[in-house]
């Protein structure tokens, strides 16, 4: 039975109830359907044939789409398509067999539309079962005619029978993230839901499509539904629309009030039009001139591999589905991280990649004869070119979006298309999402002048690691970040935590200037490094480095120090592929003596977990790492990373001890352990080094324990009487005392060290040691910020350890101070309401 197709373009030609033997047949039966038609010269019919030669037509689910090669397009002459329903199904490729033959003529990009809706349709299997086998024509007629309205198609916009109208109130428009909310809510249902704005009609389950109906603040959209359980469907998404609102306007409103703080006057370098600025947080002082380079940017080269249909579209499903779950992941981390509002880019990036618009381009891209990994590629430049040519900056962010996770996806296609993170050849300031602490410990600063995240927080490892490096940083500063043009010039400034892209010429010649000033200043405190901490009552600190490696070690000597208060050891790990042995550890810490040449080293242990995952010792996964196994705790529980690292420190210990030290307490090495929380970890760590030093024969060495958590600064009496000395590690105290994650961005600016709660848990830490003639110092951040190392001098603490480019600022502070003076200053300190506050106490002019 032959049945004219309802809609025109393109004509579709059904016929129901075919039983062709074999698929040449059945190819042959839909060609002459349409040569019948005057859809395609008779000669386009071997051309079908040629191409089931090349490629497998099979599309999934009983469907299959012949056509013809693509050189001989001339032979249509009219955009149609043969159906051919064969409900016995025959024999296709592969043990596959056809039900519903759709044999394509397509002149332009007409099949686009009819893969879309043919993928669409695969997704319905019941749908499908039912066209296998119907005697009505125009059921599949129908099926193939659906999805009309999607914007760039022609037809009339009419809503469906269920609808409401409303009126856009985010203040920022619908941009991906509460249109990934729309897209979720409808997806909950069978019912059809659509979205239209003027004559824009989006399938409201497309993500892509709804931002291309590109809805600003003001805008009116009609939202309809029809179908199964229609009414109830659009309750649901209008309770998602109107219930974002709010959150919207909170969001728009942070904007705004970061935007002001960007542009208000900072003590510090000011440039002329302040309203350039991109504020974020100051995690490493000083100011970097150059090109930004937005890290994922590198364009990758990908080669056009055809390969059959079948194999291609398992390997596009495939790779889909682990980039799914890759970005559920991540979404899942970053929420307990950093919360839900920045979980949402993750989970819009998984709904960008289960766009069936986005899906059909690259499988007809394919079906034309293009290789998976290129047609994928294709597909995602295209869409994504089309959304930044819609000139709205918001979709124009999206389209980044877009090329971000089809690189994750090329990724797992083809692991060798992964995008490098290779940095150009000309120094650059760095922009990224984020940067894992090994990440960060691998730049170069000759090649990295500065580096921006769009995450992270000031006390973050990452913060950390470049403040050694000496690069200057800025932190959470917000993924608009990742939008930036790579090559833009800009100025960073790590001490106001202020990003300026395309800054004017007189603000470049001016941030010159300053950087010049800082550098004088520099120079000037770095001619008295090597002069004592010694206040000018005569009150002398110790004053350490926070160094990971021998090779640091001259640097740090350089700068002042008079040894290493902190080497962190789980950079050994981080920093390679393997656990380092006990030999490896043995000789990384003699050379660590040795480049001392007798000056202090307190060597801490292991303090793996929090942000500080080690992926080749594969722990389990954790709902909150920094509240989890880590530090101390992980050491207990694992004497296989335990007991190396101690006989290693111990071996150490003896074959370094000072020919002329009358005791092993006089040897330069200490060991200390990090995340104490109480009394039995210290007596059980102390017994675990008892036992493995008599085993060696080494010395006894001091053993000290870290102050990171407010129970351990609270029972610092109780700790001191098992221990030799304490150092407070006030990044963990900041976080553990505040709650506030020291990655967390949005609360980055609240995680400040110099919190009076913080500072009186210094204080109590230090009264506890007194108890018991213990000495502490401190080798958190705080330490190396000039002011906050003057409270902690006051608060009663004997040693500063900090990244050595810190020590000559920190000592002409100290030089330039009276005991007397900061210990008032710090009793102040301790008494004012807040952070703020506490910094306001400051009253030295802003360097230089
Ligand atoms: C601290 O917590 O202050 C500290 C020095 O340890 P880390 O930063 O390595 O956690
Ligand atoms: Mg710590």
């Amino acid at each position: 039975m032959l049945a004219p197709t309802p809609q025109p373009t393109p004509r579709v030609l059904i016929r129901t109830a075919a039983a062709p033997s074999t698929k040449e047949a059945a190819i042959r039966e839909a060609a002459q359907l349409l040569v019948a038609a005057g859809c395609i010269d008779p000669a386009y019919e071997a051309s079908m044939l040629r191409r089931e030669g090349v490629a497998n037509t099979y599309l999934g689910h009983g469907v299959v789409i012949p056509h013809g090669m693509v050189d001989d397009r001339h032979l249509v002459r009219e955009s149609g398509l043969a159906v051919l329903q064969v409900p016995g199904g025959v024999a296709w490729h592969d043990g596959q067999d056809a039900h519903l033959v759709v044999a394509i003529a397509a002149q332009s990009d007409t099949h686009i539309t009819v893969l879309r809706r043919l993928t669409r349709l695969i997704q319905d299997e019941a749908r499908l079962a039912q066209l296998r086998i119907t005697g009505n024509a125009g059921d599949i007629a129908a099926a193939l005619a659906e999805d009309a309205a999607a914007p760039g198609t022609a037809g009339p916009a009419a809503d469906l029978a269920h609808r409401f109208e409303w009126v856009v109130d985010y203040p920022t428009g619908l941009h991906a993230r509460p249109a990934s909310a729309w897209v979720e809510a409808a997806r909950g249902s069978a019912a059809r839901i659509q979205v239209r704005h003027g004559a824009e009609v989006a399938d409201a389950r497309n993500l892509i499509a709804l931002l291309q109906l590109g809805l600003r603040a003001g805008d009116a959209a009609v939202i309809s539904a029809e179908g199964e359980d229609a009414p109830a469907a659009l309750a649901r998404v209008k309770a998602t629309v109107t219930g974002l609102s709010a959150g919207e306007k909170a969001a728009a409103e942070r904007a705004a009030e970061a935007a002001a703080r960007a542009s208000a006057p900072v003590a510090g370098w000011n440039p002329a039009d302040p309203a350039r600025a991109i504020p974020g947080i100051g995690a490493s002082p000083g100011i970097a001139i150059g090109p930004i380079h937005v890290l994922g940017s590198t364009e990758v080269a990908v080669p056009d591999e055809p390969e059959p249909l079948t194999s291609g579209g398992d390997r596009l499903h495939a790779a889909l589905e682990a980039t799914a779950a890759q970005l559920r992941a991540l979404a899942d981390d970053t929420g307990r991280r950093l919360g839900q509002a920045d979980a949402g880019i993750f989970k819009a990036q998984g709904d960008l990649i289960a766009d069936t618009d986005l899906i059909t381009l690259a499988c007809q891209l394919m079906v034309e004869g293009h290789g998976v990994a290129f047609a994928w590629h294709q597909a995602v430049e295209r869409m994504a070119g089309q959304l930044s040519a819609l000139g709205n900056p918001v979709l124009a962010a999206r389209a980044a979006d877009l090329r971000d996770v089809g690189r994750r996806v090329l990724a797992q296609i083809d692991p060798a298309l992964q995008a490098g993170h290779a940095l150009p050849e000309e120094p650059c300031i760095l922009v990224a999402p984020d940067l894992a602490p090994s990440d960060t410990a691998g730049l170069d600063p000759a090649r990295v002048l500065g580096l921006a995240t769009a995450q992270g927080g000031p006390t973050s490892h990452t913060a950390i690691l470049a403040r050694t490096l000496g690069i200057p940083s800025v932190v959470a500063a917000g993924p608009g970040l990742m939008a930036l043009p790579t090559g833009a010039t800009a100025i960073l400034d790590g001490t106001t935590g202020r990003l300026y892209v395309n800054p004017s010429e007189v603000d470049l010649a001016a941030a010159a200037a300053w950087r010049e000033c800082l550098r004088a200043t520099q120079a000037a405190e770095a001619l008295e490094r090597g002069l004592p901490a010694r206040t000018r009552d005569g009150h002398a600190l110790a004053v350490g480095a926070n160094v990971n490696t021998p090779d640091q070690v001259p640097f740090a000597l350089s700068q002042g120090a008079e040894g290493v208060g902190l080497m962190r050891t789980e950079f050994l790990f981080l920093e390679r592929g393997d656990t380092p042995d006990e030999d490896d550890q043995y000789a990384t810490y003699r050379a660590m003596l040795e480049a001392l040449d007798g000056r202090p080293l307190i060597v801490r242990a292991l303090d793996i977990g929090g942000d500080k995952q080690v992926p080749h010792l594969a722990l389990p996964k954790e709902e909150n790492p920094f509240l989890g196994v880590r530090g101390a705790r992980l050491l207990l529980r694992r004497p296989d990373l335990m007991e190396p690292q101690l006989r290693a420190l111990y071996r150490a210990a003896r074959d370094c001890l000072p020919a002329d030290a009358p005791s092993g307490k006089d040897a330069p090495l200490s060991i200390m352990f990090p995340m104490i929380t109480s009394v039995p970890e210290v007596m059980a760590l102390r017994r675990a080094c008892d036992r493995i030093r008599a085993e060696i024969g080494a010395p006894e060495v001091p053993i000290g324990i870290m102050i990171e958590v407010p129970a351990a600064a609270i029972q610092a009496d109780a700790l001191a009487a098992h221990c030799d000395f304490f150092s407070i590690g006030t990044n963990d105290l900041t976080q553990y005392a505040l709650a506030i994650d020291r990655q967390n961005t949005d609360l980055a600016p609240e995680a400040d060290s110099l919190h009076p709660a913080v500072l009186r848990l210094v204080r109590m830490t230090c009264a506890g040691a007194a108890r018991h003639g213990r000495f502490v110092g401190v080798c958190g951040g705080i330490a190396g910020d000039p002011f906050g190392a003057g409270l902690l001098a006051g608060l009663g603490v004997h040693e500063l350890s900090m990244t050595p480019r810190d020590l000559p600022a920190v000592k002409a502070r100290l030089r330039a101070s009276t005991l007397a003076d900061l210990r008032a200053q710090a009793e102040e300190a301790c008494a004012q309401a807040d952070a703020a506050a506490v910094r306001a106490l400051d009253r030295q002019e802003s360097r230089p």
